[in-house]
């Protein structure tokens, strides 16, 4: 009897400590992958070793210094979410090299007011940068399991301005129609139509167009205020392609 009034003191103690401890695990955690994002930012993006151009518009920069990337990928390869190259992400499909969502993200060129559709939700992450930097962002999948398990992911880490669609993107998301801009996330073999009518005059899109499997072009088309389409190819890249049936 008489230790009952310690013990009802020392396991409050206890349990108070272990949550602080687990506190602490946590933060250190997040400090360790604060610094390999940075890194990543500095030595991926701001500063590329290679032939690849600089990405230095700050927003984005900002945005891919903060985005828990390693939120976004299999557990088992969380000690590789920042490193330089594209990771599985199930059902044959890969999340992009860092480098290519900030240059995608960075060629937009984006404003707050804006709103934009992507093609190829994906994990999600690319949508994830984008709402940092612009209204809202709404993003469709095909695969219907990336699309739940996206929409569940960015609804638990808060990022509250991005709306996921299970759908072929190729027809675009007519109800929130038109766009300010349009990027796609995964090789078309030729630029949707329904996608240049759901891009604003004055809008851009930023698109991967090659044969499957062969060499893609990261390709950006501008829309004109009076609706004249012109179209750059810009670099040689390698994405999974844009699929027409829903699974
Ligand atoms: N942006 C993603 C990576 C995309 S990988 C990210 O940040 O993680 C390309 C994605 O496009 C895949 O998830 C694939 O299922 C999806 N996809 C392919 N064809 C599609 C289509 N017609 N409509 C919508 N999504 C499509």
């Amino acid at each position: 009897m008489e230790w009952g009034v310690g013990a009802l003191i020392i396991v409050p103690l206890v349990l108070v400590s272990l949550q602080a401890v687990n506190a602490l695990a946590e933060q250190k955690g997040e400090a360790r992958f604060r610094i390999l994002r940075e890194a990543m930012v500095r030595e991926q993006i701001a500063d590329p070793p290679d032939y690849r151009r600089p990405v230095r518009n700050r927003r984005v920069l900002q945005a891919m210094g903060t985005v828990p990337r390693h939120l976004f990928v299999k557990k088992q390869d969380i000690p590789w979410a920042y490193r330089d190259h594209p990771l599985p992400i199930g059902h044959g499909q890969t999340i992009s090299q860092p480098y290519i969502v900030a240059l995608m993200s960075d060629l937009l060129d984006v404003t707050p007011e804006q709103r934009v559709l992507e093609v190829g939700t994906g994990s999600g992450y690319q949508a994830a940068i984008l709402s940092r930097l612009v209204k809202d962002v709404f993003t469709v999948e095909i695969i219907e399991v990336l699309a739940q398990q996206a929409d569940a992911r960015l609804e638990r880490l808060g990022y509250r301005n991005v709306h996921v669609k299970m759908a072929d993107g190729y027809y675009g998301w007519k109800a929130h129609a038109p766009f300010d801009r349009i990027i796609v996330t995964a090789a078309a073999t030729l630029v949707p139509p329904p996608l240049i009518r759901q891009l604003k005059p004055g809008g851009k899109m930023c698109i991967p167009v090659g044969a499957r499997y062969a060499i893609q072009y990261l390709t950006m088309i501008d829309k004109s205020e009076t609706g004249d389409i012109t179209m750059r190819k810009l670099l040689p890249v390698r994405f999974v392609p844009l699929t027409r049936t829903l699974r």
